[in-house]
């Protein structure tokens, strides 16, 4: 076992913010570092690390702790699990007392399988170089793939030899246990003899996130048609495979300093890339990426490129696998490469700054990538071209941020050449028919009100540079009213209204939006309600008065007890409106627009600061176009009048 030494060590030499970086990107805010929590699904970040208390605590699910806590609840390790990896970081040396035979036994079945793995990874590589078979077939291979040797050393690749049981032997002579041999399927049993599952092979082992072994895969040489050209591990206890990428533990770095990843298919492609000095490369193996794994990459960065080799139809059949990853919030960009040519192949056979310009001229927006290669299918044809648009709004909608929404409407109604009315009916009938699917059973009849037609009083005075009391008003919206139930109109053309849930209309509203809460306890408050919102659990005002957070209870106090009424006197087309809903509906919409009109205040000054700070002329006009889009929208906003609240 370690000894307290060298456990003080580990945990005095070992940064908060280094261990964590390795995982999650962390940006400065005061004396902490925020990034997205890496144990629940948020899009907005809640994680909070103190590099001066060495502590990080997530205040969206909970999740706190210390370096060694954050190890072992990532990577899911034992505590001297945890404190080696630390170590091995931190190259510092582990003094372990003599382990008796039963403590050797009770090493855990996982790390079992990572040290078989690392036996067997070792194995190979040293197959590859050593023998002379692996010289003579597997290296030579690799050598007439152009790939260098620093290549085949950083991706630790290997060779199986023919022997149908080489490896199997080898191993229990070694003294690994045939339990672990079957379990990272390394060995197969046939008629009580075990086999290689790979022989004869050029063998890719696959790293964690954190670079251990946790399988492999393994590649014929040739091109031998009566056998599978890439044999995989099977999933284990350590390897699975809906939550693995290929390559990247070597890619992690590269991803966060180019704020982008590149998605390619296989292997090989990942390691071509890489000796042409582009690092920032992961592969899916081939299936379209899964919720975790864009999670993980999400961690990192914002932005995927998928690089395709140029086939149509293979790309088409890949639409709805990358709406998913459009619905979780990525910028997504397609790169289609020359017919025949695979990022591999391509990567192969120029120069690496040819590589990187291809990629970099030709990667398009996934939206109008789309847009542009259905649009050439239509061939005026209407009825192609109505479902054409159904088809482009549909991923629209998908999009979890509005103003990128409406710029996409704007760029596809450019490119269709349709009004962008016709977009924004569609797209409007889309977002409301999901509002309805989450409060399909409310149902009530009553009064409607559209905006413009409030009557408003001017405003409270207001340090004009915080948006605190904006936020206030929509957390006691949710805290008073959030079981209430109101009646909206989505677009001014439709005259149907659907019932919503308060606390459902305000959280869609404001994250469709992406709008953040800056004061750390509302943000608290609103994260539970949107936690909420998702599962069909809607909070009780009475959890947060009775909150474990001291903070948080008396803040809920404060609110649901301070005087608050529904005001009487609005008028609605200068008649008086007296339903309490009508009320509570003009309260919940004047909350939120309020809430809106001084966030988009507050980003369009942070816009109006980098134009002045950039020099480059693109990237003005593109901020110049945000700029814009914020101003319409903000003009909007206050020409209906509800740049203002009233709480009287
Ligand atoms: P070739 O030399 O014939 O081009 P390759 O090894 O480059 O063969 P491809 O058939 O071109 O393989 O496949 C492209 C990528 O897809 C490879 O990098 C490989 O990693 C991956 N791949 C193909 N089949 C599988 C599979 N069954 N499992 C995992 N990855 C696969
Ligand atoms: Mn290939």
């Amino acid at each position: 076992m370690i000894n307290h030494e060298t456990i003080d060590n580990i945990i005095q030499t070992a940064r908060i913010e280094e261990v964590i970086g390795d995982f999650v990107t962390l940006r400065r805010r005061g004396v902490n570092q925020i990034g997205l929590c890496p144990f629940h699904n948020e899009k907005t970040p809640s994680f909070t690390v103190s590099p001066a208390k060495g502590i990080y605590k997530c205040f969206g699910c909970g999740k706190a702790g210390n370096s060694v806590n954050f190890i072992m609840e990532h990577e899911h390790f034992s505590y001297p699990e945890a404190l080696k990896y630390l170590a091995r970081k931190y190259n510092i040396e582990v003094e372990e007392e003599e382990q008796t035979p039963e403590q050797l036994q009770e090493l855990n079945e996982k790390e079992s399988l990572y040290n078989l793995n690392l036996f067997a990874q070792l194995y190979f590589s040293k197959m590859l170089v050593e023998s002379e078979e692996g010289k003579a077939i597997g290296l030579t291979y690799f050598k007439e793939r152009g790939m260098r040797d620093d290549i085949v050393n950083k991706f630790q690749l290997g060779f199986s030899p023919e022997k149908w049981d080489a490896f199997s032997i080898y191993a229990i002579q070694q003294g690994y246990k045939k339990e672990f041999l079957m379990k990272t399927g390394l060995s197969i049993e046939k008629e009580a003899r075990l086999y290689d599952r790979f022989h004869s092979r050029v063998m890719f082992p696959i790293h964690s996130a954190s670079g251990r072994v946790i399988g492999f895969g393994g590649r014929i040489l040739g091109n031998d048609k009566s056998h599978a050209k890439y044999v995989n591990s099977p999933e284990s206890e350590i390897y699975n495979k809906s939550k693995t990428l290929y390559g990247i533990y070597f890619a992690k770095n590269a991803i966060i300093s180019k704020d982008n990843c590149l998605l390619v298919e296989g292997y090989t492609d990942v390691i071509s890339m890489h000796q042409a000095g582009i690092e920032n490369v992961v592969a899916s193996s081939g299936t379209s990426l899964t919720h975790d794994q864009i999670r993980m990459i999400q961690r990192y960065t914002a932005n995927i490129s998928i690089l395709y080799d140029g086939d149509p139809a293979g790309i088409k059949a890949s639409f709805r696998g990358i709406d998913m990853i459009v619905e979780q919030g990525m910028n997504v960009k397609i790169v289609l490469f020359p017919d025949g040519e695979d990022p591999d192949s391509y990567a192969r056979k120029h120069h690496p700054n040819e590589v990187e310009s291809f990629i970099a001229t030709n990667a398009v927006n996934f939206i109008l990538f789309k847009t542009r290669l259905l649009l050439g299918e239509t061939q005026n044809d209407p009825i192609k071209k109505a479902a054409l648009i159904k088809e482009i709004v549909n991923t629209i909608a998908l999009i979890p941020d509005g103003i990128s929404r409406s710029l996409y409407v704007k760029e596809c109604s450019t490119l269709m050449t349709i009004p962008e009315q016709v977009l924004m009916t569609e797209l409007n009938k889309i977002l409301r028919a999901k509002l309805k699917k989450s409060a399909p059973e409310l149902d009530r009849e009553a009064e409607v009100i559209q905006p413009e037609q409030f009557v408003t009083e001017p405003q409270l005075d207001i340090d004009p540079d915080s948006a605190e009391y904006q936020e206030k008003e929509i957390i006691r919206m949710l805290l008073l009213f959030g079981h209430e139930v109101i009646r909206i109109k989505l677009n001014s053309i439709d005259e149907e209204e659907v019932p919503v849930g308060v606390a459902d209309y305000v959280v869609h509203d404001i994250m469709h939006d992406d709008m953040e809460f800056e004061n750390p306890l509302y943000k608290l408050i609103f994260d539970e309600y949107a936690r909420g919102v998702e599962n069909d659990a809607i909070p009780d005002r009475a959890r947060f008065i009775s909150h474990d957070n001291p903070e948080i209870s008396t803040l809920a106090v404060d609110l649901v007890f301070s005087p608050y009424e529904l005001s009487v006197n609005w008028l609605k087309n200068n008649i008086l409106v007296t339903t309490e809903e009508s009320r509570l509906h003009m309260h919940v919409m004047l909350a939120i627009h309020a809430f809106k009109a001084r966030k988009l205040d507050k980003m369009m000054t942070g816009i109006r600061k980098k134009i002045s700070q950039t020099s480059s002329p693109e990237e003005q006009d593109a901020l110049m176009k945000v700029f814009h889009d914020l101003k319409k929208q903000s003009i909007q906003i206050n020409k209906d009048g509800l740049g203002r609240i009233i709480t009287r």
